[in-house]
């Protein structure tokens, strides 16, 4: 056995500190320049993130909450409408919908965590609107079935991508699919800045008209109000750091895959697990690990010998997935979503662990089996 090591499910301060000398400098450059708010540095990243994803227009905002508020008023959804969206998601993603005056309708999630398109189909009624896939833990749902059954029955497609930036489905990114696309840059998220960012992205020239409006306090271009706006941009300095990290966003992927690898080959003989699709099992899936959430038997019990190994895996939305947010008012069986969620687990996954780190927390899972 090798002595104890203190894995942390994610290394927030290494964010900074594995680039330190070259992240100075580019804030440095914004300050000297003193271009805060909506500068060069954000036009950049914008076009440069629109021509990674593939998609025409991309719009920094605040965070990844608001991209989804926005992204919703932008193509008109708000009250007497419904939107469908998975339980297995963060908070926001439902709070965006309730916040623009529609209403959050849950459905259950399938096999590999994602919005299952057959429960979504049992749940539209005539005043469903829009389904809201999660492009969840780096996947990017079956938009196939997603699209085909929003084609059927007339609604948008408005996609979560929150935790799927450089995922993709058939060639095509996450985000890309449906009116509009958001992006969180939360510092834990995939492309992660030192605070609080979010874009909303769209192939739709209308929809990016009004999101330049919504942004910013309805000013058009020239500087005039023309409609009401919010004020959620994104700001220039976390722009100017995400353009730098975008460079390298390619080698971090394939960092994160190789990681994803390395757990399907340490661990893909336990009986007691079922791990997330290994890279390219299914090669209409690119998959790029924002996550790896498995499912393990006495999932309690692993959990916590992994601490006391000094490993620290966690339980995605803090063990509750949002129909148990009794005090919003959801009601209704969740039997897919609580069984999944009696055995989730997410082991470190992030592209400052080493692969001995990596071979660690394998070795500790398997020792938890008897292994
Ligand atoms: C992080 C996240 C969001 C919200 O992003 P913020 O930038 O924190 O507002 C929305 N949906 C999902 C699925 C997320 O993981």
């Amino acid at each position: 056995m090798t002595a104890t090591q203190r894995i942390p499910f994610f290394p927030y301060s290494q964010l900074f500190t594995s680039q330190e000398a070259e992240l100075l400098e580019v804030m440095a450059d914004v300050c000297r320049r003193g271009a805060y708010i909506l500068q060069q540095d954000c036009r950049d990243f914008e076009s440069h993130l629109a021509e990674f994803m593939g998609v025409k227009h991309v719009l920094g905002v605040a965070n990844g909450t608001d991209a989804i508020i926005l992204g919703l008023r932008a193509v008109g959804i708000g009250p007497g409408d419904e939107v469908i969206l998975p339980s297995h998601t963060y908070i926001a993603t439902a709070a965006a919908v309730h916040m623009v005056g529609a209403t959050p309708v849950l459905a259950e999630c399938g096999p590999d965590h994602m919005l299952d398109a057959e429960d979504v189909k049992r749940r539209i009624t005539p005043r469903t609107a829009a389904i809201m896939p999660v492009q969840l833990n780096g996947r990017t749902c079956d938009m196939d079935a997603i699209g085909g059954l929003a084609a059927e029955h007339h609604l948008l497609v408005c996609e979560d991508a929150a935790q799927g930036l450089g995922s993709r489905f058939e060639g095509r990114s996450a985000g890309t699919f449906g009116a509009f696309g958001t992006i969180s840059f939360y510092p834990a998220k995939l492309l992660g800045c030192f605070g609080d960012g979010g874009a909303v992205v769209t192939n739709d020239d209308e929809v990016a008209r009004r999101l330049v409006l919504l942004r910013d306090h309805g000013r058009n271009p020239d500087g005039r109000v023309i409609a009401w706006g919010y004020n959620s941009r994104l700001d220039n300095l976390q722009a100017a750091v995400l353009d730098f990290k975008l460079k390298s966003f390619p080698q971090d992927i394939g960092r994160r895959r190789a990681v994803a690898s390395m757990y399907e080959s340490g661990l893909c003989d336990l009986p007691e697990l079922v791990l997330p699709p290994a890279p390219d099992v299914d090669p209409r899936h690119f998959d790029v690990y924002q996550n790896y959430e498995l499912e393990a038997d006495d999932r309690d019990g692993l959990k916590s010998h992994l601490a006391s190994r000094g490993v620290h895996a966690i339980v995605q939305w803090a063990g509750t997935p949002v129909h148990r947010f009794a005090e919003l008012g959801f009601q209704g069986a969740f039997p897919m979503t609580d069984a999944m969620f009696e055995r989730c687990l997410m082991l470190p996954m992030n592209v400052a662990l080493s692969d001995n780190e990596v071979r660690y927390v394998i070795e500790s899972v398997r020792g938890f089996y008897g292994r």
